[in-house]
């Protein structure tokens, strides 16, 4: 019986989700693990402890209004909890079940010391008022309280939350604590602990993924052709440095459409756009195409950071790219995961590719439980060590073992978590 015959009472069949796209690449990992570790696989196909809670709060009219949130600790063998809050109106169980496994794969694949976990609401913070906004934070913050600690689990940003919203986080924590407790949030502002990089991090390390895969591939990053799914936290900075070192980004895309332009977009002149329109379509100096047909742009480099499911079998057998980058979580597809591993395009998988945001995450609660504050170039060497180092295990191990990048990706994730469950035996 495969991992996918694994499924929780809790999830119908019908739900599944990025979830199944987890088994999946659990059954797909499982006969490469080391024959010592694989009885333990089942403890990776399970989460370890998962909170689904209400979350009312009085809106601006005075209507009261429930949202459904979740934290999900799906591992906690080597560390902490650690990841993101997503506040997006298709937030399910499910989901967030699955980006707390690809927490704790990631956690391992760059070596920091901390298990997955995952947050969410179910809500659409755009309908919110900056009050509202708020005011569900901290509810739901108080709501899963019992969960969190800076030795117990850390959430950080993810889709729709930002530095405003660690900070309230942060707040409402401490608060109920009666104590300061700036080590149990990450993606703070600077002036409340955050650290210097993190915001640009995940973005840094997309690109610095790709570079080490463009040497090689042979292939020269000045002058590539990159297109950009996604504008958010993470596709506009990995823009921003594909451009800053010679690339020329050649397409974006946001929920509105999507613009190109061959010879290469101004990034700086679509993020003022998007910032003052609230949307990448109608740029100037750019044609405004329909967003399908973004992805049969004719690119080098194709960054997937928008959400999961973004890269189906047929988006898969339009793909131009010679490199595909995962900045989101989950966005291929296990079918369309097998097409593009057949048109030989190299996959620089999520839980490597986009790791440099927990990176720095880890950075910033070591920086807050020591009270002692690095340099951004501190931080930003040893991002750049720590992300090419991880890749080069990955890459050497695909290599040797003639298998993806992803799959060579969760062998040293989930061996890394596997050994920690062995050496720290099972209680009772
Ligand atoms: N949400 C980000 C991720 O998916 C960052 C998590 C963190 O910094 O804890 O990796």
């Amino acid at each position: 019986m495969n991992n996918v015959a694994h499924i929780p009472s809790y999830l119908s069949a019908e739900h599944l989700g990025p979830w199944e796209t987890f088994l999946v690449q659990i059954d797909r990992v499982e006969p490469h693990l080391s024959a010592e570790l694989r009885p333990l696989t089942p403890l990776l196909t399970r989460p370890m402890r998962a909170l689904i809670v209400n979350v009312p709060i009085r809106l601006d009219d005075g209507e009261m209004a429930h949202f459904e949130g979740y934290r999900v600790q799906h591992n906690l063998a080597r560390g902490p909890g650690k990841g993101g809050i997503r506040f997006h109106p298709d937030v399910t169980l499910a989901e967030v079940m699955a980006l707390s496994a690809w927490m704790t794969v990631k956690n391992a694949v760059v070596n920091v010391p901390f298990g997955g976990a995952k947050g969410g609401v179910r809500v659409d913070p755009k309908q919110l008022s900056l009050a509202e906004l708020e005011r569900l934070t901290r509810r739901y913050t108080s709501e899963i309280h019992i969960l969190l600690g800076q030795d117990k689990d850390i959430p950080a940003p993810d889709i729709n939350t930002n530095e405003q919203v660690m900070a309230w986080m942060m707040d409402t924590y401490s608060m109920n604590e009666g104590r300061t407790s700036m080590g149990v949030v990450t993606g703070k502002p600077i002036s409340l602990g955050g650290s210097l990089g993190r915001k640009d991090a995940t973005g840094r390390g997309v690109f610095v993924s790709t570079v080490e895969a463009a040497k090689r591939l042979g292939m020269d990053i000045n002058g590539a052709r990159v297109a950009v799914q996604g504008f958010g936290n993470v596709g506009e900075a990995a823009a921003r440095l594909f451009a800053e070192a010679g690339a020329r980004v050649v397409a974006l895309q946001d929920s509105s459409g999507a613009i190109a332009n061959p010879s290469g977009l101004d990034v700086h002149a679509a993020k003022a756009w998007r910032q003052q329109q609230g949307r990448l379509s109608g740029a100037p100096g750019a044609e405004t195409i329909d967003a399908d047909r973004f992805w049969s742009v004719e690119a080098d480099i194709l960054v997937a950071a928008a959400m999961e499911n973004q890269i189906t079998p047929a988006v898969a057998e339009r793909i131009h790219a010679r490199i595909l980058v995962e900045g989101a979580n989950g966005p291929t597809t296990p079918e369309a995961d097998l097409i593009l591993q057949e048109r030989g395009i190299t996959v620089i998988p999520d839980v490597l590719a986009n790791a440099g945001g927990v990176t720095v995450s880890y950075f910033e609660w070591v920086q807050d439980i020591s009270a002692f504050f690095w340099t951004e170039d501190e931080i930003n060497a040893r991002l750049d060590r720590i992300m090419r180092e991880a890749f080069t295990a990955v890459w050497d191990a695909a290599r040797a073992k003639g298998i993806p990048l992803r799959t060579a990706a969760f062998v040293l994730g989930c061996e890394r978590v596997l050994l920690a469950h062995k050496v720290r035996g099972l209680y009772p």
